[in-house]
């Protein structure tokens, strides 16, 4: 038996790991770097703490949740693991004896807050300690794009400089392909292997399809398909969840709001009663869901869109976690584009910051219109990879009206091939339908051999080309150079011509198109 097999058997008191994470702890024991994404509850934890065990000296765990800290550092004392945490809610006399503790060798695990870790003397105290890794938890907190950027993430280079013995685990839940970019990057992982697996939730089914009476189409969907059953109905606003929660009330459901605008005691009286009684429906904002732990949801609704793939993911996951058949359903439509560009634009934070967001809401509208498989989709965002088309999820189940685009997306990939791969939608919608603006000049862009062959489509429908090609991973987007678009591994075959393509028709109408402009 490894050491590695042994600790995980007798200190945490289960039989096997979990597939990658043996491979994960192995790397780590090893001594070698690795960066490792999993969604919640996948069981990132063990990753980084069997191998501080097995190997000499400390585990230096970095995580921003400082209410957290006190809850793993207590769950490890139970288990008999030498755990404490530095953080600024310690007395000054606490941390020093911890740091002394630290010193004679006497911690296996070490969490620290990361403004923390990276004081010259902490570092210096860390410098005459037996170190066993650094585990960096929440590594998406580096990336400046993404909503829990921190200022002293971006010092955790420094680790690999000054202790470039000593193996560093890098963890997040939520990275797209562009934030595991800065991860590596700005951690300086480029030497790491990468781990991403888990994201797959096989027994939710995912669907969506564009609103045309709402309401409607909710209640058919809850009278034919969820009779009796919890479940979940995400709205955007408060007044909409009042105004639902009260319409289906009046069409006989059990249904209960839930959101901000709440006094305390009533949400938390609406959330005792979904828990505990049967056939409750929530309808809820998104302050709805953390920390809650209901296994048997059998449905969550959107009757808006949710902002971010990753929201949807969050948000549909909360369905079927007792891993019986559940049902994510959502509807979308203009308004909800409108209403979500309106918010960012009315949002604090600097024009990058709202070109990161609106990219992101362009990946869920891509995410709305593809017609190949959802979940394939959903899986690649996160890097993850489902092989063979799910079955189980609308384009699987009731493929949607489509049209040959292999022709549209040759000349859209080269479009980007041949203008270096450095230039966002609009101005390559300029390049191929032949317009002859001022920056076609510039670059001498109309001297191109794709100018103008793209004359056949308009606008419109070249944003559908190039959405849906992001989509399925033939495109990239480049937050760091204002939205250029790339080309991805996978769209060679396409390129050669030993590929085909069926691109969704224009399900959303004219409008929707104009609204993302920036996609
Ligand atoms: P994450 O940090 O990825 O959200 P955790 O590390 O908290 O996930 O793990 C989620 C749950 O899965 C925990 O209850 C943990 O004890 C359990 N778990 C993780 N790995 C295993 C395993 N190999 N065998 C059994 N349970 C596991
Ligand atoms: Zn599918």
């Amino acid at each position: 038996m490894t050491a590695a097999l042994s600790t995980l058997q007798s200190v945490f008191g289960y039989s096997a790991f979990r597939p990658l994470q043996e491979t994960i702890v192995q790397r780590l024991i090893d001594g070698h770097d690795a960066l490792v994404l999993m969604p919640t509850g996948g069981g990132k934890s063990l990753c980084y703490q069997v191998p501080a065990l097995v190997r000499p000296g400390c585990g230096i765990i970095i995580s921003p949740l400082i209410a957290l800290m006190q809850d793993q550092v207590d769950a490890l004392r139970e288990l008999g693991v030498r755990a404490a945490y530095l953080n600024s809610s310690l007395d000054p006399g606490t941390a020093q004896d911890i740091e002394q503790s630290l010193l004679r060798g006497e911690l296996d695990m070490l969490y620290i807050a990361p403004e923390r870790l990276v004081q010259n003397r902490m570092l210096a105290l860390l410098e005459r300690a037996r170190i066993a890794l650094f585990a960096i938890d929440e590594a998406h907190c580096v990336s400046q794009w993404g909503h829990d950027f921190r200022a002293d993430y971006l010092q955790l280079s420094l680790l690999h400089e000054r202790f470039p013995q000593i193996p560093r685990i890098a963890l997040t839940a939520t990275a797209d392909v562009r934030t595991r970019q800065e991860i590596v990057t700005r951690l300086d992982l480029g030497a790491a292997e990468k781990f991403i697996a888990g994201f797959d939730r096989p027994n939710i089914r995912y669907r969506i399809a564009l609103k045309q009476n709402p309401r409607q189409q909710l209640l058919r969907f809850l009278r034919n398909e969820h009779p009796g059953d919890a479940g979940i109905v995400y709205c955007l606003s408060r007044r909409k969840v009042d105004e639902t929660a009260h319409w289906l009330q009046q069409e006989g459901f059990n249904a209960l709001p839930y959101h901000a605008g709440l006094s305390a005691g009533q949400r938390s009286s609406h959330q005792a009663r979904f828990l505990r009684e049967e056939a409750v429906v929530v309808v809820a904002t998104i302050a709805f869901g953390m920390g809650i732990d209901k296994p048997d949801v059998r449905f969550v609704a959107h009757l808006d869109l949710p902002k971010t793939i990753e929201a949807y993911y969050q948000e549909t996951g909360r369905a079927g976690r007792d891993g019986l058949p559940a049902n994510a359903w959502m509807v979308y439509g203009l308004q909800d584009v409108l209403k979500l560009r309106q918010m960012m634009d009315n949002s604090e934070g600097s024009a990058e910051h709202k070109r990161a967001e609106q990219q992101r809401l362009n990946a869920m509208l891509g995410l709305c219109e593809i017609t190949s498989c959802r979940r394939q989709a959903l899986l690649n965002y996160f890097g993850d990879e489902l092989p063979e088309p799910c079955g189980n999820c609308d384009s699987c189940l009731e493929p949607a009206a489509t049209w040959d685009a292999t022709e549209a997306a040759r000349k859209a990939l080269s479009a980007v091939y041949r203008t270096g791969q450095r230039f966002g939608v609009n101005h390559l919608i300029e390049v191929l339908r032949g317009v002859e603006s001022d920056k076609i000049f510039q670059f001498d862009h109309h001297c191109l051999p794709t100018f103008g062959v793209g004359r056949d489509l308009d606008n419109n429908q070249w944003r559908s080309v190039f959405r849906q090609l992001v989509a399925r991973g033939y495109l990239s987007v480049d937050l760091e150079r204002f939205g250029a678009l790339f080309l991805q591994d996978k769209c060679r075959a396409l390129l050669r011509g030993e590929e085909a393509l069926e691109l969704r028709r224009d399900i959303a109408s004219k409008a929707v198109r104009q609204q993302t402009r920036t996609a």
